[in-house]
């Protein structure tokens, strides 16, 4: 059994027997993955720190062929993330995008593109203010939606590949971008857009993470975008599940401006 070692992002955790943990982890160079952390959670356990959620760790592990669990042998932290814990909101985005990939990606395929663009997105969601966890989480959504081979077109139509204009527009998930008025025929289930908010739409694409929280989409804008990049994952995932984390937040949100 060879000891392998990788970077890792802890993305969520389980208990195990009496004392240990069955961790889910995306890593750099093995893709996600399964490790037992055998006595993790007895008192003496000097591991159980470094298996918080959103970790970005080293880890060490005993790699067995066609095994679905691997054997965890060391872990270091290289950095906590803090501040993802500390807010209800920061700790909600931070949960939709580990869920995310903890959902929708399959097996061992590393991809260190992948594993970048998770750190960079659990970097900046603890960096910035909590305001900016939604337009982070766009971010991250559509440049997932890239390394997965679907970049959306926000530009000009994905049928005729006129450039938009300022009139009306459609975004339809299944021909991939957002349509010109004469191809609105080519999917009755294209949803409606304001050309102000593919705008936005093509600047959270274009700009890197670290600068999204300068955007102040208005509030039909906000709207639309939820619902368009939900309406986008569903079709390519066929998974029409709300992410847990995010439903948690609205609820909670729905609670607070109750009173
Ligand atoms: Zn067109």
């Amino acid at each position: 059994m060879p000891l392998c070692t990788t970077e890792a992002i802890i993305l969520n955790r389980y208990v195990l027997g009496d004392t240990s943990l069955l961790v889910a982890l995306y890593t750099k160079d093995y893709g996600k993955l399964k490790v037992v952390a055998k006595g993790a959670r007895s008192a003496k356990s000097k591991i159980a720190g470094g298996l918080e959620p959103f970790t970005h760790i080293q880890v060490s592990f005993r790699r067995r062929e066609q095994r679905e669990l691997q054997t965890l042998s060391q872990v270091e932290v290289v950095t906590s993330f803090r501040h993802l814990g500390e807010d209800l909101t920061k700790m909600a985005y931070a949960g939709a995008v580990t869920e995310m990939i903890n959902r929708l990606v399959i097996g061992e395929e590393p991809s260190p593109s992948l594993f970048g663009l998770l750190l960079e997105a659990l970097m900046e969601l603890n960096r910035h203010p909590a305001d900016a966890g939604e337009v982070l989480f766009w971010g991250f959504e559509l440049r997932f939606a890239v390394l997965f081979g679907y970049a959306p077109q926000f530009v000009s139509c994905p049928v005729c590949h006129r450039p938009l204009d300022d009139g009306e527009a459609r975004f339809s998930p299944a021909l991939g971008g957002v349509l010109c008025p004469r191809c609105f025929g080519q999917d009755s289930g294209a949803l409606p857009i304001a050309m102000g908010t593919v705008k936005v739409l093509e600047r959270i694409q274009a700009m890197p993470l670290s600068l999204l929280s300068r955007l102040k989409p208005s509030r039909l804008s906000q709207r639309e975008i939820a619902q368009v990049l939900r309406a986008f994952l569903v079709y390519h995932t066929e998974d029409a599940r709300e992410l847990k984390s995010l439903k948690f937040l609205r609820a909670v949100q729905h609670e607070v401006s109750g009173e």
